[in-house]
């Protein structure tokens, strides 16, 4: 294996930057340096380590375009999402800086004596993220983990590692002490494993594929270590008869076609109640048409490229058998673009059971609440989904039966660092951002101090 990593601008096709791939020494080294620095951050008064991260917000606030304009050149992103995104990790950073000062334990009544809980950190925690959305995945494990006391190691994906690399000097630019939070960069097999296999790596989040996410899961099982996982997704997007369905076609392309449709919460199956098919479709189209795929860099574009040649070449191997209904356009030229596309499907199809992570998505009809609530659980995953409808006893109940970790009603939204976010069945284990996430990266130690 080559000792550097080559990264591609995925707009050009072309090659811009070199980045070291660390070996197992460097990773061990990185474990080692993430040991020591943890005593010393755990030992700080949990104010000192509020004030720390309130800094490290303010820096990363000061470099939101650089930030950007990185995310455009490694991973495609419109310059509009990497400014977001970027903005995200500092709103991330100062929500859970109120975390060390609120991690409160318990007092429990017990006769004899005096019972307390404290929230211990695990100690170093290892994080391993995906090329979909470098920044903000990122964040929601390193941002809690430093919060509850903990030290991080990170591990951004060989395709899209420059963000993470520059949060972490940006980290001890804002003062954070050295070996607190690294990103090492590398092969998933080398550094991301040996956070698995690592003693001192004492909890692993892993966000990325239901494959090597259940491989992660079986590694830290061995371990004894604990596992959070956020996998993949084929969220549903149900469409009433009474919903205002104007309103859901025109928010439709930008619920599946952002990020170039490579985003876990992706709803890439379309569930239109039989009644209003065809409507739908009608009012779907000009949407589609109207989605602006294009220059990243442009303030103009919608969708940029997909991630690389190799990912092009899956996501088209999807349409082979798929009766395509009507595509958007998208600019010709070396990079790995690839048109909105909108097919027609059964509930057995594979357009229709299996993650594309591509501008794609597969329309089926259903005939009552019932069967909508069916059809949306019949896939091994449940990330997200959203539905239309102005009945609000109906939004209820199909909320409610529907089995995602993360629903919308008449709207698309998946992420809010105030919300817990996650997967049931195969799209994941655990929960991250929401009032809670410190108290994952924690474990509950009780001490009895008697009195008589
Ligand atoms: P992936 O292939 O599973 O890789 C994810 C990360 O794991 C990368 O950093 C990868 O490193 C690393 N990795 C690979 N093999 C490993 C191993 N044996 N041990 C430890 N780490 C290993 O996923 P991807 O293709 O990057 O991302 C797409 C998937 O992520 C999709 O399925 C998507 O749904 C899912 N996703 C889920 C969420 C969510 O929150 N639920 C969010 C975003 C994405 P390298 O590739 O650098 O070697
Ligand atoms: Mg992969």
């Amino acid at each position: 294996m080559s000792d550097t990593i080559t990264l591609v601008n995925p707009a050009t096709g072309r090659a811009f930057r070199e980045i070291p791939r660390a070996g197992l020494a460097e990773v061990d080294a990185a474990i080692a340096g993430a040991v020591a620095a943890q005593r010393a951050w755990a030992a700080l008064a949990p104010v000192a380590r509020a004030d720390a991260l309130r800094a490290f917000a303010r820096v990363v606030e000061a470099h939101v375009d650089e930030l950007a304009a990185l995310e455009v050149e490694n991973s495609g992103h419109p310059i509009g999402s990497a400014r977001w995104e970027a903005s995200h990790v500092a709103q991330v950073l100062n929500y859970y800086a109120a975390a060390p000062e609120r991690l409160i334990g318990q007092q429990i009544p017990v006769a004899g004596g005096l019972d307390v809980t404290f929230h211990e950190p695990y100690g170093v925690v290892g994080i391993i993220v995906p090329w979909n959305f470098p920044m903000t995945i990122a964040s929601w494990g390193f941002v809690p983990a430093l919060a509850a006391g903990n030290a991080v190691v990170l591990k951004p994906a060989e395709l899209t590692p420059l963000t993470a690399v520059r949060l972490g000097e940006l980290a001890l630019e804002a003062g954070l002490p050295a070996g607190l939070f690294q990103v090492v960069t590398g092969s998933g097999s080398v550094v991301g494993q040996r956070f698995v296999s690592h003693p001192d790596v004492r909890k692993v989040v892993f966000t990325g594929s239901t494959e090597v996410g259940t491989d992660v899961a079986a590694g830290c099982a061995r371990m004894l270590k604990p596992v959070t996982l956020e996998l993949g997704g084929k969220s549903a997007n149900i469409v009433f008869a009474d919903a205002d369905l104007e309103r859901a076609a025109a928010s439709a392309p930008g619920s599946v076609f952002d990020n170039a449709g490579q985003d876990c919460c992706a709803r890439s199956r379309l569930l239109v109640e039989r009644s209003v098919y065809d409507r739908f479709l009608e009012l779907l189209e000009p949407a589609v048409q109207a989605w602006r795929v294009g220059d990243p860099a442009s303030p103009d574009t919608d969708m940029g490229p997909l991630i690389s040649a190799s990912h092009r070449d899956t996501v088209a191997g999807f349409l082979d058998d798929a009766d395509v209904a009507f595509r958007g356009a998208a600019p010709g030229g070396d990079g790995f673009w690839f048109a909105p596309t909108v097919v027609l499907a059964s509930p057995g199809d594979r357009i229709a059971q299996d993650e594309v992570f591509g501008p794609v998505v597969a329309v089926l009809p259903f005939d009552d609440e019932a069967d909508a609530i069916r059809l949306a659980n019949d896939t091994i995953y449940g990330l997200a989904g959203s539905l239309w409808t102005e009945n609000l006893g109906r939004a209820v109940r199909v909320a409610r039966g529907v089995k995602s970790g993360v629903l919308s009603v008449n709207s698309h939204s998946s992420v809010r660092y105030a919300t817990p976010f996650g997967g049931m069945k195969a799209s994941g284990l655990g929960r991250e951002l929401g009032p809670d996430a410190a108290e994952h990266f924690t474990e509950t130690k009780n001490v009895f101090f008697a009195t008589d």
